[in-house]
This record gives C-alpha cells, structure tokens and sequence, in this order.
C-alpha cells in the first residue's frame, strides 16, 4: 500500500520526493533545510492530487490548519519534470468580504481590493470557468472594480462568489487537479516526453503579500543571464506587486543592482537586496544548480517563495554546466550529462536570435543547421558571381546535382523545392556546414523566371534578400536579427571532457582538404569516409573527367586518367598531411558517370566546343548514358568492375600519395573502400586489381608500405552476405543513407516530398534518413556485423551514413560494438558529446539526458 501522506507540511524531515510530490514541492523542502525563509507550505501528492480528480477531496481544513489561521494561500503546480508545465498558479485563495474588511484596515483598501480582485478574476477564469472575457477588462485595481468584479461573479455564476477559504481551497484543488488530466494538457506534456501516467503534485503556500505599508513588492533574481550563462545578476523587483508581476512587460518594474538606467532594489531595499543575492548563491551551491529565485518583501523582510531552475538558451546551457564542474559543485560527468547534445548544432554556427522577428514565407526540411541571409540566385554560377562580388547569396534551386557544387561552395546558404534529409544538397550542406533547407514546396520555384512564390502570394525575385535558417526549417522574407556561432573557452572544455569520457571514436567524412581541415578543427579522429567524385567538380578538373567519359577505348580512357592522376595525388597527399598520421578512409568513385556530364543545352554546346566533337555527338552520348533509375544502376563497384581504369588510377594515386606523405611524418597506412557491393566476386575482382597496383607502385618505387582494403555495406544483400564479404575485407562501413533507401524502397531524393506527411500520420516515428530506423535498417546493420565478426573477428566496423551525426544512431552503433562513427565535420562535436553520454550513463547508471532516450 502507498504510504505517502497525501498532505504534508513541508519540514525538513517531511516525507517528500520528487517523484512523489514532484520537483517543486521538493524543491522547497531543500529550500527549507537550507534554513531560507520560505512560507509555511503542505505539498500533495500525485496520488492525492490524481484521486481528487477523481472527487475524492482531501481534507482542506487539515490543510489550512498547518498554516497561519488568517493567511491567504496560494496553490502551486508540482510535477516531476518541471518541463512538463501543469496549471497555472492561483494566488490569494482565502480573500472573501471580511477579510477584505481586515485588509483595508491593515494594508490600506486599494491594496486589499487589489488582492481580493486578482483572486476573484483567476477564480472565475481558471475555477468556475466563467467566461474570460467578462473579466480580464478592468480599467483600475481599486475597491471600485472589485464590487464589479463580485456582481459579474454573481450573475454569471447565478451565485454569489464563494466565501468560505475551504470551499475556495477545494474547488481550486479540484479544478487543477482535472486540468491535469485533461487530454489538451496530456498531449502537450507527452510531447515533451512526460510519460502517459506522469502525476502531478500541488503545493498549498501561505501568501505573504507583496502589497502594503512600508517596502512591500516581488521580484525574482538569478545570477546568470539566461542568453549567454555568463555571471550576471538578472531580474526585476516591483513595489506593491505579487507572484511573477515584475515580469509583466508593462510593469514599472526596477532593476535589482545599481544601474545607472533607473532606480534599483539595491539602493531602495540594500540589505533585502544582499540577502536574496546570498540566498541565491546558497541555492546555486546546495541545490547544485543555477536558480532563479522568486522572493517577496514584506515591510522590508525577505521570503523567499520558490527557486525554478534558471531558463537558459543552450549556449547559456552549456556555460552554466561547465561553471558548475569548475567550482566543484557537479562532477564533470553530471556537467556533460546536462548539455543537450542536440542543442551543441545551435552553438556550431550563426543562428537567427532568439527573440528575433520573423517574416516567414515558407518552410521546409531543416537539412543543415545554421542561418545566413542573402540575395536570391537561381543559378550556380549566379552564385560564384556574386560571391566574386563579395555580395552573400542564396542559392534556390529545384534540386541540386553534383554540377552545383561549385555554386554551392560560393553561396551562404542553399534553398531546394525537392529532396529529404540526405539529397544532394542536404549532404553537401552539412559537409560544408552550409545552412540548407530541402524539399520547400510550399514555395513555388519558377528557374525560368528566377522567382519563388510564397503562399501568401508574395514573389520573391533573383536579387531580393532572404534568410535561411536551416536549423528550424523556416525561410524567411529579410534579414532578422542574428546571434553568432559560440565555439568559445567553456566549449572546448566540455568537448575535452567528452573526449575523455567516451569509448567510441568519431571520424568525420570529409571529401576536401578544406573539409579534412574542418574535421580536425573538431578533433575528429580520422576520415571515415572521403567521397571522392568531389574532387572532380573543380572546374579545371571537370572537362577533363569528361573527356574521360568520352573516350571511346580503353587506351584513350587510360591517357585522360593518367592527367587525372596527378590532380587525385595531390588531393590524397593533401588529406594524408593535413590529417597527421590518424586513419583516412578513402571510397573509390562511387556515382554514375553521367552526373557529370551536362544537362542543358547550352552546356553540351560548351562541352563540344571544349571537346571538339559536334554538339549531336555530345548529346548522343549524354542521352546513351542516360538511366531510367540511376541510383540503382551503373554506379559505385559496379562501375569498377565494367571501367576498371577508374578504380586502378585511384587506387595508383592513393599509393603513390600514401608514400610521399610517409616521407614527412608518420607512416601513413589508407584505407581503401568500395562502395555499392553486392556481391563476394564484386570484392575479389576489384581486390585483386588494388592489390596489383599496391605491387606496381612498391617495386617502382622501391618502398614498402600497408593499406586496408574495405567494403561500404549500403546494399541490403552486402548485409546478408557479410560472412562471405567479410574474408577479404578489413572493414565494413555501414552507408546508411543508401542502405535506408534500397531497405525502404524510398528514393533519398524523392522522400521529402511526402516524408512530413509520413511523420505527421505516425507512419513513421522520424524520417529514417535522419534518425536510423533501429527496428528494420538496424536490424540489417546488426545482422551485418554478427556475420562479418563470423568470418572475420577483428573486422573493423563502422558506420557512415549521415546517422553517424544522430546522438539516437550513435547509441545504437555503440551498443552493436561498432569501432567508430563518421558524420559531417560539424557533427563531430555533436558525436563526441552524445557518444560520451551514453558511456557515463553506462558507466554510472545515471540517466541518459532525454535527447538520448528512445
Ligand atoms: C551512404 O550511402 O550511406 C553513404 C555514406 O554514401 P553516399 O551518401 O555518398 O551515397
Ligand atoms: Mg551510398
């Protein structure tokens, strides 16, 4: 049977929790035990609260006799996780016409009236559910409106306002208590992640008025600032005022310490000022937290009514976390196990402020956080103009190609009608840390026009100044207000914790230099993996691979190749260089050839010229090439198995690079990796010719050296056959973005324009190429592993999809035993963040923050 009192007096030996009482209640029990001068106050329980619900009352005069006989109370909501709301406070429950008679007396009868009418007008809203309009229109506080106030009460209710402080304690217990479980209020706290069965606590406190003679008011105070976490003593203090008035938006409110913008409490009030300031700093170091105190002054005493847990933006998040490791007050696992992971994209780059205005004129997939504003283009060379302008830019178009790349490189931002979480444009955006929305069709894109058109019917032309902000999904008309990336001290302190703490490794994929540069700035621990065919879209680079695509014959294929090699060196040494000695995974060419061929008619004109072939010879071949499904055609492996020149230049040009690095530092060991297989036999062919080059370049190079050959497992049946792949393989590399397409049957580039519907219907639980689908993907990625480790033991395992950035995917590799994870650079912080969580709460069974649960 449950032993918990129903209605306890809050002392500090009283048996109350939070999850019985819930964080408010006891939250001021701490606060008593800490000797702070806080009301009288009873908590109730959940299953109290719940039977009240239900009509069965507590006894409210057992409850109103723990209190002072001639107080007001208030009642206060108490949940478990404060974020999960619960209803509003109801303030001076008690007031009825003869206390308003002893008030006048002893406070003077404005403030009485005052009192008396706030009560008056919450009850009849929030208790009697009157209608809200009659009474939210009251011209003055004073003695005046109240007998207004009682009248409309009485003929509304057709009963005169109740009188008796039982009856009034009951009916505003009972009304919270159903508000709780009323469906509107379980569905906004299941969103938060309450569970179905969450309860709610209430807590019943003596009031002590803000109002009367001498310095009477309320104010709340914190000592951090909410935006940025850094020390600085926040909030207002109002005379004559209660509960969160202070705050009102209109309110006279004054500033707590000197300023020299207007009076403060400071001066009217110095030693209640010293003394909430000291009070608060007690909280911070026993409650081991950054709160925001909630005080009254009653003839110049202090109460203190209430201490929540200090609102805070995530970078505030953050800073406050670390503050508190460093003064000793929270080890530095619980520090880690306080940042939001999710929230560390926010402090990775530019964000729109917070309270910024925003003009929104369509949304879509958020596909790479950040926001920039810039004029419209609708072409990628528009947007290399205008970078070469110095003017930011937009980039709009229906859907990006490998072709705009380079456009891609010179805008702020990029902007597509169609794709999902890992088309093009989303995975270059990410990988360049591009803010990038996909799949706006609430926007009408006309290329031909270079216009975008809103719903509202607002046009918005090639020139004009938009924002993206790709962490929320929201275009935007203008430029708001920004807020700038905050990579700063307290961020690298966290992130060396991380580092620490963790037990997984993160990679990053990285294609350029730039990018290798990027992910070491991140701390990444290696290149998981490095999609080579960017390097091909240089413009100098380019014609040539095209060229390379024209040929006709294996001899004129082999001579552009070997114009490509020295290029394909270069880059490897670059990467080898920039990355130190730790692992680089190279994938070999992966996407169907004809992605670089040109679409229009004006480029194959441009390409005939440069090739000096007629123009019909050109398109011929463009169209020859042509697939109907192209993604699940000749591409990846299959390309290396029907053009083999491609892979042998690459795998040349790894080598020799691999040996000229060598020379500088460490001995750099590649790895090598074969995307899209399929099949045993498409490893062994494509195995036997690497390994041959190996031996070409050692014996003319006289020198000796070690690579790692690997696979990409992104094909379901590369899964099912994992035994057999695995025995000539040192790794396998889950690519989850195509291996979620080919498991789904849903095109990666098609998927966005149906996949919020999808969402929103509960088909599925999140866009699984966002958040890996655990159940059916994971399912493979498990079955993969066990059955490479069969053959294989000490087979490296991986996963570099875009799920490697995902703090729910990395639980999952880590708990399958995966080597590392590999995200786009600025995930990396992101990864090691949520990799390290889920070691502490491993380690310590501590809870997983909530961004981490399933
Ligand atoms: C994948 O398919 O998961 C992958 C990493 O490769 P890409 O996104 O280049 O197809
Ligand atoms: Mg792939």
């Amino acid at each position: 049977m449950d032993q918990t009192p129903k209605a306890v007096l809050i002392t500090p030996g009283a048996p109350v929790s939070t999850k019985t009482h819930g964080g408010r209640a006891k939250c001021l029990q701490r606060l008593v035990r800490l000797d702070l001068p806080v009301p009288q106050t009873v908590a109730l329980s959940f299953d109290a609260v719940h039977k009240i619900a239900e009509g069965d009352m507590v006894d409210v005069h057992a409850i109103l006799s723990e209190l002072r006989p001639d107080a007001l109370v208030c009642v206060r909501p108490s949940s478990e996780d404060p974020d999960w709301g619960g209803p509003g406070a109801v303030l001076n429950i008690g007031m009825n016409d003869a206390r308003y008679v002893d008030l006048s007396e002893t406070l003077g009868r404005e403030a009485a009236a005052a009192l008396y009418l706030r009560f008056v007008q919450s009850y009849a809203v929030h208790v009697a559910r009157l209608d809200p309009d009659v009474f939210e229109d009251v011209e003055d506080g004073g003695p005046d409106a109240l007998s207004e106030m009682l009248q409309a009460y009485e003929a509304e209710a057709d009963e005169p306002f109740p009188q008796d402080p039982g009856e009034q304690l009951a009916a505003v217990l009972r009304s919270m208590a159903r508000a709780w479980e009323g469906t509107s209020a379980r569905l906004l706290r299941a969103a938060k992640g309450a569970p179905e069965d969450a309860g709610l606590g209430l807590v019943v406190q003596e009031m002590v008025p803000g109002l009367g003679q001498g310095e009477c008011g309320s104010g709340v105070l914190q000592l951090v600032s909410s935006q940025t976490g850094m020390p600085q003593l926040t909030g207002r203090y109002l005379s004559q005022s209660q509960g969160r008035d202070a705050l009102g938006s209109d309110a006279a409110a004054i500033y707590l310490e000197h300023d020299d913008r207007g009076p403060s409490l400071e001066e009217l009030a110095p030693e209640a000022f010293q003394q909430i300031k000291a009070n608060a700093a007690l909280m911070r170091q026993r409650l081991r937290e950054e709160m925001q105190v909630e005080f009254v002054i009653e003839s110049g005493r202090v109460h203190i009514l209430d201490g929540v847990r200090v609102a805070r933006s995530a970078r505030a998040a953050l800073r406050i976390a670390v503050r508190l490791a460093e003064d000793g007050i929270i080890s530095i696992e619980e520090a880690l196990m306080r940042v939001d992971a999710h929230s560390m994209n926010e402090l990775m780059h530019r964000q729109v402020a917070p309270g910024a205005q925003r003009d929104v004129i369509g949304t879509g997939i958020a596909a790479s956080p950040g926001a920039a504003t810039g004029r419209l283009v609708f072409t990628a060379t528009d947007a290399q103009v205008s970078k070469s302008r110095g003017e930011p830019c937009i980039l709009a178009r229906r859907e990006t190609s490998p072709e705009d790349v380079r456009g891609m490189h010179a805008a702020a931002a990029v902007l597509t009608e169609k794709g999902g979480m890992t088309s093009h444009a989303a995975v270059i955006g990410r990988g360049l840390g591009l803010p990038c929305i996909v799949g706006a069709s609430s926007l009408r894109f006309d290329s031909r026009r270079r216009q975008l058109t809103a719903r509202d019917g607002r046009v918005f032309k090639a020139g004009d100044r938009v924002t993206i902000d790709g962490t929320s999904g929201q275009i935007l008309a203008g430029e708001p207000e920004m807020m700038e990336a905050a990579q700063d001290d307290v961020f690298q302190t966290l992130m060396g914790w991380a580092d620490d703490a963790r037990d997984i490794d993160i990679r990053a994929n990285a294609d350029t230099p730039a990018d290798a540069q990027t992910a070491r700035n991140f701390n990444a621990q290696g290149i998981g993996l490095c999609r080579t065919e960017h390097m091909f879209f240089d413009p100098g680079r380019l014609t040539v691979m095209r060229e390379m695509i024209f040929a006709e014959t294996p001899s004129g294929r082999a001579a552009v190749l070997a114009r490509l090699l020295p290029m394909q060196r270069k880059d490897f040494r670059e990467l080898f260089r920039i990355m130190e000695g730790l692992p680089v995974c190279i994938r070999l060419f992966d996407p169907p050839l004809h992605e670089f061929l040109p679409t229009t008619n004006a480029g194959q004109r441009e390409l005939s010229e440069a090739l000096g072939l007629p123009v019909s010879d050109v398109t011929r071949r463009v169209e020859e090439m042509g697939e109907y499904n192209p993604m699940l055609g000749l591409r990846g492996v299959r390309l290396g198995v029907t053009v083999p020149e491609i892979y042998d230049m690459q795998a040349r040009a790894i080598f020799e690079a691999t040996l000229e690095a060598s020379h500088d530092g460490d001995p750099v060991v590649p790895e090598i990796m074969i995307p899209l297989v399929s099949a045993k036999r498409e490893v062994e062919l494509v195995k036997t010719r690497v390994d041959a080059v190996a031996a070409a370049v050692k014996s003319e190079r006289g020198r000796d050296f070690t690579y790692r050959l690997g696979v990409m497992v992104e094909t379901p049946r590369a899964a099912l056959r994992a035994d057999e792949i695995a025995v000539h393989t040192a790794f396998m590399s889950f690519g989850t973005n195509d291996l979620t397409q080919m498991t789904y049957g849903l095109s990666r580039d098609d998927a966005g324009r149906f996949m919020s519907v999808y969402v929103q219907q509960g088909v599925f639980p999140e866009d699984p190429f966002h958040v890996l689908d655990v159940d059916g993907v994971g399912e493979l990625l498990q079955l993969g592993a066990q059955r490479g480790r069969m053959t294989r033991p000490d087979i490296t395992l991986s996963i570099c999809g875009e799920h490697g950035g995902n703090p729910e995917s990395i639980a999952f590799c880590r708990a399958a035993g995966f080597d590392y994870v590999s995200c786009s650079p600025y995930r990396v912080p992101v990864a090691r963040l949520a990799a390290a969580q889920l070691a502490i709460a491993d380690k310590t069974g501590q809870k997983l923050p909530r961004s981490l649960k399933n």
